[in-house]
């Protein structure tokens, strides 16, 4: 699943791709990946113009110019497997969980896995392909959007991510750490990638008790997370076999990677080295968790 730092990077290359760019029609293929009314959707965006593309954890918001004095956003959640290709006449641009772009994408066609294409006034499209068809989309108004972003906890990147907070949400949880991170309700656009990532680099095991971080510990973390996912943005997220993002490339975070998918390999730290200590791999609350057994704790 694209967590925050692949989200992200989608983000920032559809904001400048749609930015201005007016709908001119919607095309359903998939109803049920619209929440509510597909045929609603179809009428309320034809003629709307992006005015941006937002994020609040893993999920994107299409916004509007309100010329008409009605609110809408459009909610679009990539879940497991969606991918969002644009194609212009100069630009082919694709994000989200993705191998390489299908070729009937390239020439400007739905593919089998293709459930929703908007077509701009210039002529460009934007298709969502997704394999599992868990990714949805929402068109909102004001008070819908209210609840739905009140249900994030705070972004890992704001002001409203201190040590302190994190602090406050370990305490008295007896649950793994690795949950705590994953709830969407109190840390927004986490995953599986960035926890393992991040506990290894704050010397903490995903699976250790919540409420048994010392002070120092889970300072340690909060450094950690804003650290690794300022980093992975900046590399344009995490790519194995199937992330591309907004230009269809790789994201350069994998070979970052210092435990994720390394199970069986040697932790990199020169303390670890010396010991021979090998990357363990187990679950936790049955999500595939990586660590190192030597110096994490
Ligand atoms: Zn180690």
């Amino acid at each position: 699943m694209p967590e925050l730092p692949e989200v992200e990077t989608v983000r920032r290359d559809l904001n400048k791709a749609l930015k201005g760019k007016t709908i001119s029609s919607v095309r359903v293929i998939t109803p049920s990946l619209v929440r509510g009314s597909a045929r609603g959707l179809t009428q309320h965006l034809a003629g709307k113009k992006v005015a941006a593309v937002r994020r609040r954890g893993k999920l994107l918001l299409l916004a509007f110019n309100k010329t008409d004095k009605t609110d809408l956003v459009l909610l679009i959640h990539l879940k497991m497997t969606g991918q969002l290709f644009y194609r212009s006449r100069q630009a082919l641009i694709a994000g989200g969980h993705g191998q390489e772009v299908p070729d009937d994408i390239v020439q400007g066609k739905p593919d089998k896995h293709t459930h929703l294409v908007f077509e701009f006034q210039d002529g460009s499209l934007l298709s969502y392909n997704d394999v599992r068809k868990f990714g949805y989309f929402e068109l909102v108004g004001a008070d819908r959007l209210r609840e739905v972003l009140e249900a994030y906890g705070p972004e890992p990147l704001t002001g409203s991510f201190t040590a302190d907070y994190l602090t406050s949400i370990l305490r008295g949880r007896r649950t793994a750490l690795k949950n705590i991170l994953l709830n969407q309700s109190l840390v927004a656009g986490i995953g599986n990638i960035y926890v393992d990532e991040a506990s290894w680099r704050a010397r903490v095991r995903p699976m250790r008790r919540a409420e048994r971080l010392s002070k120092a510990e889970s300072e340690r973390l909060h450094r950690a997370i804003v650290w690794i996912l300022t980093l992975a943005i900046k590399n344009r997220g995490t790519t194995f076999s199937n992330y591309v993002d907004g230009h269809g490339r790789r994201g350069g975070f994998a070979q970052l990677l210092k435990v994720y998918g390394r199970e069986g390999k040697l932790c990199s730290r020169a303390e670890c080295r010396q010991q021979r200590a090998v990357i363990k791999k187990t679950t936790v609350n049955g999500r595939g968790t990586h660590y190192c057994p030597h110096c994490q704790v």
